[in-house]
């Protein structure tokens, strides 16, 4: 079987058609080495703004940033108001010392429970500085600790 050859004819035919169909701005098909102009771009992103990105394309995405592929994920933990708080899942972040507490008593927090911190460092979670209290006690506890401060500090200045 012999290999079939192009003439030289039919080979120049077919570069100039391909160069016809890829470069210039005679191309009917695609933006093949040609630019969209100003007027042109500034409809594209017109269109483009407020467009909802599809439910797979949010699900990948989401699966891209979630977890240990987001360049801002610290280990599930970060410090508020001098809480560490951990990730929990489902975007909720809740304080590490009720996780520990929780462990530790053997049985979830009610919401009218808290926990206190008894060396006053709110990002010092070790079973034996937490403290579990009703809410309102709570309240009591921390009063009479700035009374206590106070009265440290009067006497401090009478000194
Ligand atoms: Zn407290």
């Amino acid at each position: 079987m012999s290999r079939k050859t192009i003439s030289a004819e039919t080979r120049e035919k077919l570069r100039v058609s391909s160069k016809r169909l890829h470069a210039g701005p005679s191309c009917p098909i695609g933006m093949y080495g040609r630019k969209h102009s100003e007027e042109t771009k500034a409809k594209i992103s017109l269109s483009m703004t407020g467009k909802k990105k599809s439910p797979d394309h949010v699900q990948k995405m989401a699966e891209i940033f979630r977890g240990d592929g987001s360049k801002r994920w610290k280990g599930g933990e970060h410090k508020k108001d001098g809480y560490v708080l951990t990730w929990v899942g489902s975007h909720r972040y809740i304080k590490r010392c009720r996780i520990i507490a929780q462990k530790a008593i053997g049985r979830e927090l009610k919401t009218s429970e808290c926990v206190h911190h008894i060396n006053g460092n709110r990002s010092d979670d070790r079973k034996e500085n937490l403290l579990v209290c009703m809410n309102s006690y709570h309240q009591v506890l921390h009063q009479r600790m700035k009374k206590c401060a106070d009265k440290n500090k009067l006497q401090e200045v009478s000194l």
